[in-house]
């Protein structure tokens, strides 16, 4: 076995040197302990025990609903989830990749349907989403954009009262704490987001402002403008996104929301519990109830006032036609008595684009005098053995 004191070095050495390149290793690999975060109690919940609300899906939604229906002390509040705690990669900005293949995503692909994606091998995608506590935010890229207004109008316009610009705003706000303390000297930022909400807002760390910073001056000089904050800037131009970490930590709403109140006695927590199906009724349409599979084992809760789904764009619907309410013959052809016949459930998915664009340079003007030597040497079609230094940085996403 190799071992790291007797590594055979060409260098002589008194042995403090490997033990004290062993000891750094160790101590990096236990790095990872000093993330710390707890994990969800599992609740001791009985078969056919009511709630005063079951809430499907203990995801970015879920977790928010969770915490403020149990702030009434009078409710009792069950909430399922299909998956379990995060791992340590979730918890590690950077790492988010890892968790791709894992238990801890859904691993759904698109199906090819002729048009899109054609570009990609079968013409299907992965659709990557979260199967833990904190669902998506708790894998995601942790860039903290708000959302454009145009949207939300559009909602409100549709006959969603709730989802008025005001009202919208204000809710973000009571989800963020901004950290910055960049952003904050800036009186306009400092006053558009919120400084007390369960959600730290921040900035990812850069040792490469520099290079960014050239990047965002060259799109400013192409004709899209540099802006302070993408979210006060409505989205519209170049800019360092703001980002949902704190201390080099993921903050999700399984960080912000869940874990400081998991032992609130009225929240039950059912982990690794798949929600099957809604029970409603067949004459006044109610929801009564969820089917749900734990352990190999088929059990049943019932509410009293509401069912609560937030499972997810794609599990939401799915669930909804599993249970009776989507497009009749679609039901039909799937052997589902169909209760509510809703045409647009499990309709019009919609996702952005992404495009990164990575952009190589040399580090801007700190060049010393050694390396302005070297440029000249590049450039001299014989020498073909030296590598230059290069620099990687994407635009606005440090
Ligand atoms: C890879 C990736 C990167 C992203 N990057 C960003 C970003 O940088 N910035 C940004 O703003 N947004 C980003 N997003 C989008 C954002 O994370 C999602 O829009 C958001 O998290 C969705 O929240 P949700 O509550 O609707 O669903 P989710 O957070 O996915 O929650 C759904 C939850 O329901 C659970 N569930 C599903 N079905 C069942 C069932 N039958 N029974 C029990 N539980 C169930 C799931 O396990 C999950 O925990 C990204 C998304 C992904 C996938």
């Amino acid at each position: 076995m190799f071992s790291l004191n007797n590594a055979s070095c060409l260098m002589p050495t008194t042995g403090a040197g490997p033990q004290l390149f062993a000891a750094t290793l160790q101590y990096f690999a236990a790095a990872q302990c000093l993330l710390n975060h707890d994990t969800l109690p599992e609740s001791n919940v009985a078969n056919f025990q009511s709630f005063d609300f079951i809430i499907i899906g203990g995801g970015t939604a879920g977790s928010v609903v969770a915490r403020r229906l149990s702030e009434v002390k009078g409710w009792k509040i069950l909430l399922v989830e299909a998956g379990g705690d995060p791992p340590v990669e979730s918890h590690t900005p950077g790492l988010d990749n890892t968790m791709a293949d894992s238990e801890f995503n859904w691993k759904s692909v698109s199906t090819n349907n002729g048009p899109i994606d054609q570009a990609i091998v079968n013409g299907s995608i992965k659709l990557s989403r979260g199967k833990m506590f904190g669902g998506s935010s708790s894998l995601n890229e942790m860039h903290y954009i708000r959302g454009h207004d145009a949207d939300f109008q559009k909602w409100f316009d549709a006959g969603n009262e709730d989802w008025s610009l005001d009202d919208v705003h204000r809710c973000f706000k009571k989800a963020e704490s901004l950290q910055s303390i960049k952003l904050l000297k800036d009186p306009t930022i400092n006053k558009f987001y919120g400084k007390e909400g369960p959600i730290v807002i921040n900035r990812f760390n850069s040792t490469k402002r520099d290079s960014t910073n050239g990047v965002l001056k060259a799109c400013h000089e192409v004709g899209i403008n540099y802006v302070p904050d993408l979210n006060v800037a409505g989205l519209m131009g170049c800019g360092i996104v703001t980002a949902t970490a704190a201390d080099g930590v993921r903050q999700s709403t399984n960080t912000g929301y869940l874990e400081p109140i998991k032992n609130r006695w009225n929240l039950k927590i059912l982990k690794h519990a798949f929600a099957r199906k809604i029970l409603i009724t067949n004459d006044s349409k109610l929801a009564f109830g969820v089917q749900v599979e734990k352990d190999g084992r088929i059990l049943t809760f019932y509410s009293t006032h509401e069912v609560i789904l937030s499972a997810g764009a794609v599990n939401t619907p799915q669930l909804l036609m599993l249970s009776g309410i989507g497009p009749k013959e679609h039901l039909s052809s799937k052997n589902i008595p169909c209760l509510v016949d809703s045409p647009m459930v499990g309709q019009n998915l919609q996702d952005h684009l992404v495009i990164p664009i990575t952009v190589y340079g040399d580090g801007p003007d700190k060049k010393t005098e050694k390396e302005k030597h070297y440029d000249i040497l590049k450039l001299a079609p014989e020498v073909t053995d030296i590598r230059p230094l290069q620099t990687t940085e994407s635009c606005g996403v440090p």
